[in-house]
């Protein structure tokens, strides 16, 4: 085993069925597993075991799961949490992200995607450091030194918008991003989204096979978009 193959991973959830469901799953792939069954006892945990990621059911006995990620990163804690959400919950998946969460998974959800999200996070949080310069995905290629965009072995020209929210998509690739998070981050402020929906849709006519059925600028219903 190699040392990140022991990554120590912090569940915090109170359905006792949920946290073994996790148990097995994650150390069946190879983690390293802390659990904690609340709010409180989380934070302990947290200062106790250093996770390297962190799993965070919203619901929790004792406080908001929302008012775990506000302190988290009110404190400059970085470590990378992955929120479960329930079903239906698109405003408080938005909040989480918004708040500092680096992504959701909707209970119930698939070991298979779970694991997939999480090992997502922890690259995410390494390349954060530094960003690779040129974003290779299938036939679409992105440069953020020489801001040269190809799709199919095609150079592509963007409008300066569509370069920017692009590049902010590249720099979080796999990500999920926030309507607000990407239209503060290209515009300045809180714009429309139906704006934003305009740019994503140009931005796919030049850089998708099949703009209809996009493989790399993906939508994340009610919540945002993502880059994979
Ligand atoms: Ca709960």
């Amino acid at each position: 085993m190699t040392g990140a193959d022991m990554t120590p991973v912090l569940v915090i959830e109170d359905e006792p069925s949920i946290r073994r469901l996790l148990r097995t799953a994650l150390t069946a792939n190879g983690f390293h597993v802390l659990e904690s069954a609340n709010g409180q006892a989380a934070f302990a945990e947290i200062a106790a075991g250093k996770p390297e990621l962190i799993l965070l059911d919203l619901g929790l006995p004792d406080m908001d799961g929302l008012d775990i990620i506000r302190r988290l990163r009110g404190e400059g804690d970085r470590t990378p949490i992955v929120v479960l959400s329930s079903r239906g919950e698109e405003a408080v998946k938005v909040d989480a992200l918004n708040l500092g969460a680096d992504d959701y998974v909707t209970k119930p959800f698939g070991i298979a995607e779970l694991i997939a999200r999480i090992r997502t996070a922890l690259r995410h949080r390494l390349q954060v450091q530094g960003a690779e310069p040129v974003f290779k995905s299938g036939a679409l290629s992105v440069d953020l030194v020489r801001r040269r965009v190809e799709a199919g072995g095609m150079e592509v020209k963007l409008s300066p918008k569509e370069y920017d929210i692009l590049r902010l998509l590249v720099l979080h690739a796999g990500k999920v991003l926030t309507h607000r998070f990407i239209m503060n981050e290209v515009w300045g402020a809180a714009g429309d989204v139906q704006y934003l929906r305009i740019y994503v849709r140009q931005l796919r006519a030049k850089i998708e096979a099949r703009p209809e059925q996009p493989e790399h600028l993906l939508t994340e219903t009610g919540v945002g978009y993502r880059l994979q």
